[in-house]
């Protein structure tokens, strides 16, 4: 598979020597291994080895067009249309099998340094001028305080919150500052500057929700989220908007709540945008960006600048890297502002540390059951006692704590909401060296209310290695290093969608939260729209050549007669829907939503539960529906909504 994805290609007019590295030299197979290993849900593993032995399989291949042989002994030229096969297919169970096969092997050969080239050094980054991980700094910032767990252990406290992201780092400041005594439990690890190495694989890794390789259900949505100390706040773009008004006025009505038009949320937005010194001061706009707006303007379009949290940051090619972590400490995600609050107040900070089980007495919230791994990596059990517990999962994984510990009600993990971004990407003849600058800084709302307030958002966003990897489409191993070798010169515009119909999160037997997720005919008809603008603002930008994530890419030279109309007609053709193109979703919302209705809601105003006093939920999972938004600034919002109504007893 390795090899017929990454063949070694002759090719006298690449210097880089990229065409002419194959998976074998750069060792390619054996991490996909490695990264088979590492995945979390043994399903993920059956699937895979199923699709191992069809394709190993003569009469599999036969049924499938292709000739009465295994794939490996095939020649290249048959396997490659083989793949090609699997990848067009119409069955959306083979296409998702190519892309997961697809995906795996790009992210193993192009976001580690290549054993072919040697001293760090890749192929592929000296075909794009990528300088790859940058010198480490003469100072990084240090990792917080944290408690080591190195035996069976039990802990008393006030409030205990599982989760250090947006919306648990933000529950433990306040409760913290306030005097209560708090433990804050983090599945993720506990990362210092210095370990911010800024190799991607790697802190894919370390630093992303299962390695950075969780996907929904069928396939077609990569989902990824932060796994921390921070959790998506270590990660993240900083892009710090409150939740506009049409959407706090949607959110009342159809929560039956009067919390988000009202003054005591503005209020707790004003809180946490003050804390995290959300502002305009470091804004100067990357090559990315500066094409956004240039499009945006030349058609005459909406375009500004995103406020950002960050302080005394250095912007330029470092920022770039900040989505690997910001060594420096200029992004003030929860572990540089709340968590150092919480710590400095006396609150105690667990990493690696997974939460199994919360418990309940007589109907209350009487703590959590932990599985803690000591400093030399040996798993203890850890009982937290406290009268509070605050689930800030993140909104995939608090479904599955609440379900595993019993609490699963009709509305548990209903309603999830996935924001699936995609992209289209242009080909400019100056560089843009995409992975640098300003994480995001400008943005476009042209499209954000198409109908009832849906619709898309235009953004850029920092592109190295593992993006392409995952997300540009397929129609040849030439066509794809191809495009990848251009890096350089490419800039993407991508379209984040306000999503208006909801997937779920299921629960596995043994307690895995499973994402189910398809889009609606009607957000289909959003990112359609989202795709032909993307398109026009990188062609009034000045891109040669536009490409999208459709298996195989739709692609059009702006100015060549009819080309936004032959671009689209092949998006139309290809579709897209499950495994037809490529979409990520970066903000997961909405599955264990606020509402005045138990039925159809998990936790009220206060994010306390419906069914279990003492119980809190405070994460993206709060949300009604779709923020729209990027969503940090609102979850902290509601977080800190949540932790004043546990300090006025709630
Ligand atoms: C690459 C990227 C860029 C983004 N950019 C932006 C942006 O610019 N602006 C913006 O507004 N949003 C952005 N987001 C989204 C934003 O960061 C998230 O929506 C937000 O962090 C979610 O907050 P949360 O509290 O719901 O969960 P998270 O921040 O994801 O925190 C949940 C934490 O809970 C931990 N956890 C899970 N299960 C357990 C368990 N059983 N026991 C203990 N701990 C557990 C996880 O490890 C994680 O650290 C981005 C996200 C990503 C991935």
């Amino acid at each position: 598979m390795c090899e017929t994805l990454l063949p070694a290609i002759a090719d006298d007019a690449d210097p880089s020597g990229l065409l002419a590295t194959g998976a074998g030299a750069a060792g390619t197979a054996e991490r996909v291994e490695r990264l088979i290993a590492q995945l979390q849900d043994p399903l993920d593993l059956t699937r895979l080895r199923r699709l191992l032995a069809a394709l190993g399989s003569p009469l599999a291949n036969l049924m499938t067009g292709g000739p009465f042989a295994a794939l490996d002994a095939m020649d290249p030229a048959r396997r490659e249309a083989t793949l090609r096969s699997w990848a067009t297919s119409a069955i959306p169970l083979r296409r998702a099998g190519f892309q997961a096969l697809k995906r795996l092997a790009h992210v193993a050969f192009y976001c580690w340094p290549s054993s072919a080239a040697g001293n760090g050094d890749h192929p592929a980054w000296r075909a794009a001028g990528y300088p790859g991980p940058l010198p480490p700094p003469a100072r990084a910032v240090e990792a917080l305080p944290a408690v080591a767990i190195a035996r069976d252990t039990v802990l008393d406290c006030d409030a205990v919150v599982v989760g250090s992201g947006a919306g648990g780092g933000v529950v433990a400041g306040v409760l913290a500052a306030a005097g209560r005594s708090v433990v804050v439990l983090e599945k993720g690890p506990n990362p210092g500057g210095r370990e911010f190495t800024q190799v991607e694989g790697d802190m894919l890794n370390a630093l992303y929700l299962d390695g950075g390789l969780l996907m929904s259900q069928s396939g077609s949505m990569p989902i990824l989220a932060g796994s921390c100390v921070g959790g998506g706040t270590t990660v993240n773009y900083t892009t710090s908007f409150p939740l506009p008004e049409p959407a706090r006025a949607e959110w009342d009505r159809l929560s039956g709540l009067g919390l988000f038009s009202g003054p005591a949320f503005r209020a707790a937005t004003g809180r946490v945008s003050a804390r995290l010194g959300v502002g305009t001061r470091w804004t100067t706009p990357g090559a990315r960006d500066v094409l956004l707006e240039r499009g945006c303007r030349a058609l005459g379009w909406h375009v500004d600048v995103i406020p950002r949290n960050v302080t005394d940051c250095r912007e330029g090619l470092e920022c770039g890297y900040c989505t690997y972590g910001c060594r420096h400490g200029a992004k003030n995600s929860t572990a540089r502002t709340y968590l150092a609050d919480a710590v400095a107040a006396g609150a105690r900070l667990v990493p690696r540390c997974d939460a199994g089980r919360i418990v309940t007495e007589r109907g209350r919230a009487a703590g959590v059951e932990a599985t803690a791994l000591g400093p030399d990596g040996a798993p203890h059990r850890l009982v937290v006692r406290a009268p509070v517990v605050v689930a800030a999962c993140g909104a995939v994984n608090t479904p599955a704590l609440l379900v595993r510990s019993g609490l699963g009600g009709p509305a548990v993990g209903r309603g999830l909401r996935l924001h699936p971004a995609s992209a289209v990407v242009g080909v400019f003849p100056e560089r843009v060296e995409p992975w640098s600058g300003g994480l995001q800084t400008r943005y476009s709302d042209q499209l954000a209310d198409l109908d009832g307030g849906y619709g898309v958002k235009f953004e850029t966003a920092p592109v190295h290695y593992a993006l392409p990897a995952s997300g540009f489409g397929w129609a040849s191993a030439r066509q794809f290093k191809d495009d990848v070798r251009r890096l350089g010169n490419l800039s993407i515009v991508g379209v984040l969608l306000r999503d208006r119909d909801a997937g779920r999160v299921a629960t596995s037997r043994a307690g895995r939260a499973r994402v189910h997720y398809e889009l609606s005919s009607f957000d289909v008809g959003h990112v359609r729209a989202g795709l032909k603008g993307a398109a026009q603002v990188l062609a009034a930008a000045g891109a040669t050549e536009v490409f999208s994530l459709h298996t195989p890419p739709a692609r059009a030279r702006p100015g060549e007669p009819a080309w936004l109309d032959r671009f689209m007609a092949q998006c139309d053709a290809r579709g897209y829907r499950r495994c037809r193109m490529s979409y990520i979703s970066f903000h997961q919302m909405a599955s264990t939503a606020m509402g005045r209705d138990p039925r159809r809601s998990v936790v009220g105003e206060t994010g306390e539960s419906h069914a279990v006093r003492g119980l809190f939920v405070a994460d993206g999972g709060a949300f009604p529906t779709s923020s729209g938004v990027n969503p940090m600034i609102t979850i902290m919002a509601i977080a800190d909504t949540v932790a004043h109504a546990i300090l006025a007893g709630a």
